[in-house]
């Protein structure tokens, strides 16, 4: 089993950021065991930003020995952009439809950690005690969901993001739609060599041990034939009062946006706002909600849980301005919006793929 703990304490996150290793992470990255930051759950809720992590790598380091990282934490910022300039069109298929579909649901197979692929189903069973699983191993849940079992993308990315402690809506969903071959030119497939070679897993028998072209007309195996609804709940804690201050500031947090640093030395009521409707749409889990909480506490002192909508939020008297920070779940905000802070703030709009994107980057760096 994984031992990865994801501690929120802020001098814990920091020795993390301090311990990355830019080369070694470009030689290893694609392992099981290689040496990746595991830096996803403070990027995706806003701890960390992307444009602080990059002038700090490339501080220690010249850009050719960081370029691969830099590259990786571009890929993140790319996914915002296009959901920044696409907005919800991101939850349907993108480019072109999933081609060969066969239903709408979770392989439950997937759900039960039941595959008979043994590295895919330590992964499962890993992200479900930690919150966290390796790039290499969501590639390969996703392409046994979509491309094996022929599920369309949209039930499993909810599964997967429901119990990932970095969720993040773009990279979930267009990471899927990149697998499935509705947001890039082909679907990705992987057999059990793949499997063994980047896991460290020895297994020689099962339905992915055949080469690349019987892999691309596999019948879906039977133990991937039986599929469920994805009907998972978040259950939110009870509200606390959001005024701390009188005739003060409110700052409006959320589970994307819990800067320490946004307004740190100014007096005011500070709030996580946890939006039902939002939470109804794209459920977590309860370790992935406890994860958001005991990380706004640990990083924004005297921070106060509200769940409800904005305007309940804000019908509260004793406020005077209402701050908030750019987002596409946001824009239903009202007050003094502010902008977040990017890697290439140069950079924004739709590019039909990163490639064309890092491209512009590039001339950046
Ligand atoms: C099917 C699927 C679903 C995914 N869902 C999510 C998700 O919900 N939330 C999420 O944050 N990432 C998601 N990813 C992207 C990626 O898997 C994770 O960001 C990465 O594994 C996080 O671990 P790390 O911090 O150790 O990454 P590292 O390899 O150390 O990378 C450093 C940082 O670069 C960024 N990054 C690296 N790879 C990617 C990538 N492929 N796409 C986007 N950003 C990347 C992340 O910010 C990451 O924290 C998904 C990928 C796939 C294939």
């Amino acid at each position: 089993m994984s031992t990865v703990v994801f501690p929120t304490d802020p001098e814990e996150i920091q020795a993390r950021i301090n311990a990355i290793d830019p080369q070694a992470y470009a030689r290893t990255r694609n392992f099981l065991t290689g040496a990746v930051t595991r830096l996803s759950p403070y990027l995706s809720r806003g701890v960390i930003n992307l444009a602080d992590l990059k002038d700090r790598i490339l501080s220690d380091y010249p850009f050719r020995k960081a370029e691969k990282l830099i590259q990786e934490l571009a890929w993140r910022e790319y996914y915002q952009r296009v959901w920044q300039a696409r907005g919800t069109a991101i939850f349907s298929d993108l480019k072109q439809l999933q081609s060969d579909v066969a239903h709408q649901q979770v392989p439950i197979a997937l759900s039960e950690a039941a595959t008979q692929i043994e590295a895919i189903d330590q992964a499962i069973n890993d992200l479900y005690t930690t919150g966290y699983m390796h790039n290499h191993c969501r590639m390969y849940c996703a392409m046994l969901a979509c491309n094996i079992a022929h599920a369309h993308w949209s039930a499993p990315a909810s599964w997967m993001y429901y119990h990932l402690l970095d969720g993040d809506l773009a990279s979930n969903s267009l990471s899927w739609q990149w697998v499935a071959g509705s947001f890039s030119s082909k679907k990705y497939i992987a057999n059990q060599d793949n499997i063994n070679t980047y896991t460290g897993s020895k297994q020689v028998y099962s339905y992915l041990a055949v080469d690349y072209v019987r892999l691309q007309h596999l019948p879906t195996p039977d133990v991937l034939k039986s599929s469920a609804p994805f009907l998972l709940k978040t259950i939110l804690p009870p509200s606390e009062d959001p005024l701390v201050v009188e005739n003060a500031p409110l700052f409006v947090y959320n589970s994307y946006q819990i800067d320490p640093q946004w307004h740190a030395q100014e007096k005011g009521n500070r709030v996580l706002l946890l939006e039902r409707d939002h939470f109804e749409r794209f459920p977590v889990s309860s370790l992935v909600l406890n994860f958001i909480i005991e990380l706004a506490r640990k990083q924004v002192p005297d921070i106060r849980i509200f769940c409800g909508s904005f305007d309940e939020l804000t019908s509260r008297k004793g406020f005077t301005d209402i701050y908030y920070k750019e987002h596409p779940l946001s824009t239903h905000y009202r007050g003094r919006k502010e902008e977040r802070s990017w890697m290439f703030p140069e950079i924004s709009g739709y590019y039909p793929s990163f490639f064309s994107y890092w491209k512009k980057c590039e001339r950046y760096l």
